[in-house]
């Protein structure tokens, strides 16, 4: 039953979205509420929002009532930043509008649709969206952009960041902003000249702090999405630039993203991939690091732990059963234009890694049935994983960035801490080009035991990542209510200051 702010906001809501579309009541807001983090937090109110108009009147009530809203494309996201207490709201799946430019070089896309049916759009012209999350057939625009989701192949260059080229959004007030549209410009410079003007300030604030300026830089060569997206500060001198840059990982705490334009990607025909393995992760890592300067679109790094709970997997190459209990995989991919540039790029990487010794030949399969199994079983190791679990334990995964220098010494750190703590079935793997790493286990937080394990885990890993290597903390999956709490850590005082003013020009009640 609903009572007091919240039955105040249904009250004025309900006058115009169709109360179909508005649950409260007990089973619908507990189906309703959960998304692929381990956070249960049951929302008051859950509206699946219909268009634009009703996000605005949504956001410019809530205001009014201060009630935090948060908002939900797929649900897919890892960090608990698709869940609330308060009011959730779904633009899914009836969010799908898509147009593709003539020579398919730009999308622009509603929120709901999925990235994999984008792919499948745009594959005619030879394209595709930059941003490349294992989840892609069921994340969606929404969620993709605001937790600039990255994947094996995109790393920073590709993310939603680097290839945004427009944004239209709903501010907390209820404005909406198209960034492509100049007349919608001039009447918002004229509405909200001080948000300009505040976000104007605040990016040269920190363009003159050279110092930080220099870390936000250096920050932003790793994946990195903890906290807000400061490179927009330094990025960009035109104040929408910079608003349509920081709503990029904003997580949905900025304003709503109703349409987003993207600059597509080319998807080239001819792929080839191989499951190399290397006798230990260190001799796996310093092959990454020889890699990296060759032709390879993506390199995903696997431990023993990871190729044992898929070894028994329809299809799974036999060998994967005998390896040494050290070793360690290197799933590499290289993409080309055709098939001679395809088989000279094959030469290449082997002929970068011929120094360091291999548990098994080096085979690369151009057959696309055999690499699509190969990334089939990469890209099912978190929910193969979770599948496994002990019923009451929880599956978890981190997603930290290290620099890929260290990345030997660093992933070498993370076990021996995962082992110290009795974290025997963990499994690192992970996007080893770019140094991000995820680590998955199961954690049972029903007793203090394991919640203080867990904690010790968590500081554990932060300094690591944070005091010894200055890496992400979250480098893809979004800082959520999972990294919230060390965003200051990791970014320092004044960086995380330059975050809660921009929270502030946006969303002052919620400061
Ligand atoms: C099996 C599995 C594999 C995954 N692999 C990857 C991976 O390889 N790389 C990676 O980066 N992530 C990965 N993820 C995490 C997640 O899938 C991605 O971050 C994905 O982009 C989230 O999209 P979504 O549509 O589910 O968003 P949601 O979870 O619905 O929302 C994500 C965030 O965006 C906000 N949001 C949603 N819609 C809007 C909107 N219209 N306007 C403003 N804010 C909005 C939400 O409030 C929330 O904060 C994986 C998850 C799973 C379960």
């Amino acid at each position: 039953m609903l009572s007091g702010k919240f039955k105040t906001l249904y009250q004025r809501l309900s006058g115009t979205i169709d109360k179909k579309r508005i649950f409260h009541d007990p089973l619908y807001t507990l189906a309703l509420g959960t998304d692929a983090s381990f956070y249960r937090l049951i929302p008051e109110i859950v509206i699946r929002a219909a268009d634009e108009n009703e996000i605005s009147l949504i956001l410019r009530e809530s205001s009014l009532l201060d009630i935090p809203v948060t908002f939900r494309a797929a649900g897919t996201s890892l960090s608990g930043q698709a869940v609330t207490d308060s009011v959730l709201v779904i633009a899914g799946s009836n969010w799908n509008n898509c147009h593709i430019s003539a020579d398919g070089s730009e999308i622009r896309l509603q929120p709901g649709i999925t990235g994999g049916r984008v792919n499948a759009l745009l594959l005619p012209y030879g394209k595709k969206i930059g941003p490349d999350p294992a989840s892609i057939n069921a994340a969606m625009i929404g969620g993709i952009t605001a937790n600039n989701a990255s994947g094996m192949c995109c790393g920073t260059a590709q993310n939603s960041y680097k290839t945004i080229a427009g944004m239209r959004l709903v501010l907390a007030d209820g404005t909406v902003l198209d960034t492509s549209d100049e007349q919608n410009k001039i009447s918002f410079r004229a509405s909200h000249s001080k948000l300009l003007d505040e976000i104007s300030a605040l990016a040269d604030s920190v363009k003159d702090n050279l110092p930080l300026a220099e870390r936000i830089r250096k920050k932003y060569k790793m994946k990195n999405t903890t906290g807000y997206s400061l490179n927009a500060l330094v990025d960009f001198s035109d104040p929408f630039d910079i608003i349509e840059h920081l709503m990029i990982g904003s997580e949905g705490t900025l304003g709503f993203i109703s349409e987003v334009n993207l600059k597509t990607v080319t998807e080239y025909p001819c792929r080839a991939t191989s499951l190399m393995v290397f006798p230990d992760i260190e001799q796996a890592c310093l092959a990454v690091s020889l890699l990296k300067s060759s032709p390879v679109s993506a390199v995903e790094l696997i431990d023993r732990a990871g190729l044992r709970s898929v070894e028994n997997e329809k299809g799974i190459p036999l060998f994967i059963r005998e390896l040494s209990n050290d070793a360690c995989a290197l799933l590499v991919e290289t993409v080309a234009p055709d098939k001679t540039v395809l088989n000279e790029n094959i030469d290449r990487l082997k002929q970068a890694i011929s120094t360091i010794p291999t548990e098994t030949d080096i085979r690369f399969t151009d057959i696309p049935a055999e690499y699509e199994l190969l990334w089939k079983i990469r890209k099912g190791l978190f929910p193969s994983i979770g599948a496994m679990r002990r019923t009451g334990t929880t599956v978890i995964i981190e997603d930290v960035a290290f620099p890929v220098q260290n990345l030997a010494t660093a992933t070498l750190d993370l076990q021996q801490i995962l082992r110290k703590l009795g974290y025997d079935d963990a499994v690192i793997f992970g996007h080893a080009l770019e140094g991000n790493l995820h680590f998955v286990f199961t954690q049972d937080f029903g007793s203090p035991r394991e919640i203080e394990r867990y904690g010790k885990l968590m500081s554990e890993v932060s300094d690591l990542v944070v005091n010894k290597y200055d890496g992400s903390l979250k480098a893809e999956h979004g800082t959520g209510r999972n990294m919230a709490p060390f965003v200051e850590m990791e970014w320092g005082k004044e960086a995380y200051q330059k975050m809660k003013e921009i929270k502030n020009i946006f969303d002052p009640s919620e400061y």
